[in-house]
């Protein structure tokens, strides 16, 4: 088997690289050919960590394994990153492990082309104005990813303490994006892509707030009990998933479910989207939204994309077993 270091990855994938391994496993999930299996998520009662492994395999890809990890929140006293996690990959015809991956930048990474994925599907392809919500660790991701995939030409912020929004403010200049901290009622009036990306556990954005045909990436709700956007949001909107499952019980769609404002029935994968089975937004005036929950789907298509890039590159460390 091989191992990929957490510091090897940065040199080793690019956005795109990551963009186009969580594409094709959503439209494998489409086709039946990939499957998340249930995910386990624990508090460990030691050093206050929440731990966890959510696994899966894609047939056509052939790729499976498992994503272990979680959160240690004393870890940046240390120096340390507080989310920990690490992909280890299996042959899926003998069961042998494959590979051992760093999965930390590889998390951010794939949920920014996951937002990216939706950006590329469900926006209105005359959509020239981006809103983030939200200033941690995961908005620069989000932002490089999104303006890889579509024409902006200027963003708009919003975070809870504004000051932190200065690390967004010099990312979207080094692309070349004017960029504008405003207010919550400017930020909706004015983007025609958001995407969110907060910790939050109380709606942030409100269905007043949104222009005719606007796309939200919902990114930062992947947790029961944390939520984004107002339920009457999803109510209006035409919505979309990652994994229907996921966004039920722990994505955004719980609140709006829980209020008895949609139900399963009323959430399309994004598959079917790629693969064309459904055509995505159908009006161009409403309002297209995507619940991104994260999936293990994801993490073992970057990090088996990850893997293969180190063999060819040569940077592999082989290990007997
Ligand atoms: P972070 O801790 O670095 O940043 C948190 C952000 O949320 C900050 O901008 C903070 O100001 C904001 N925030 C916190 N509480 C808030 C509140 N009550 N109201 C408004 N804003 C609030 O976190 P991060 O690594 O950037 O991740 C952000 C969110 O995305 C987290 O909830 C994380 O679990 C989630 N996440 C989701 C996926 C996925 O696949 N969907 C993947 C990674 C992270």
């Amino acid at each position: 088997m091989i191992i990929v270091p957490e510091s090897e990855i940065a040199a080793l994938i690019s956005a795109q690289d990551c963009f186009e391994a969580v594409e094709a496993v959503l439209a494998a999930m489409a086709r039946d050919q990939a499957v998340n299996f249930p995910v386990i998520r624990e508090a460990l009662g030691h050093a206050d960590a929440l731990y966890g492994f959510k696994s899966g395999f894609d047939r056509e890809a052939a790729v499976l394994g498992v994503k272990s990890g979680g959160y240690w929140p004393a870890n940046a006293a240390r120096g340390v990153a507080n989310h920990q996690s690490t992909v280890l990959l299996f042959d899926p015809d003998t069961g042998r492990p494959r590979a051992l991956v760093g999965g930390n930048l590889l998390t951010a990474l794939r949920t920014a082309a996951a937002a990216a994925v939706s950006i590329r599907h469900l926006a209105r392809a005359d959509a020239r104005v981006l809103g983030i919500i939200g200033a941690g660790h995961q908005a620069p991701f989000q932002l490089r990813a999104a303006a890889a995939q579509h024409p902006f030409e200027r963003v708009v912020a919003w975070n809870r303490t504004p000051e932190r929004l200065q690390g967004l403010a010099e990312i979207a200049a080094e692309l070349g994006l004017p960029f504008e901290v405003v207010s919550l009622e400017r930020l909706g009036a004015e983007a025609e892509v958001i995407v969110t990306i907060t910790s939050s556990f109380a709606a942030i954005l409100r269905d007043a707030h949104l222009r005719a045909g606007t796309h939200i990436a919902c990114m930062g709700t992947d947790t029961r009990g944390k939520q984004e956007l107002e339920p009457e949001i999803l109510a209006r909107a035409r919505v979309f998933t990652d994994e229907i499952a996921q966004s039920i019980s722990i994505g955004e769609a719980q609140h709006a479910v829980a209020h008895g404002m949609i139900g399963p029935a009323d959430i399309t994968a994004i598959g079917a989207v790629i693969t064309g089975g459904h055509p995505g937004r159908c009006v161009q005036d409403e309002i297209t939204l995507f619940d991104g929950t994260g999936i293990a789907l994801q993490d073992l298509a970057v990090a088996s994309r990850v893997a293969r890039l180190a063999r060819e590159r040569g940077v592999a460390q082989q290990v007997g077993v």
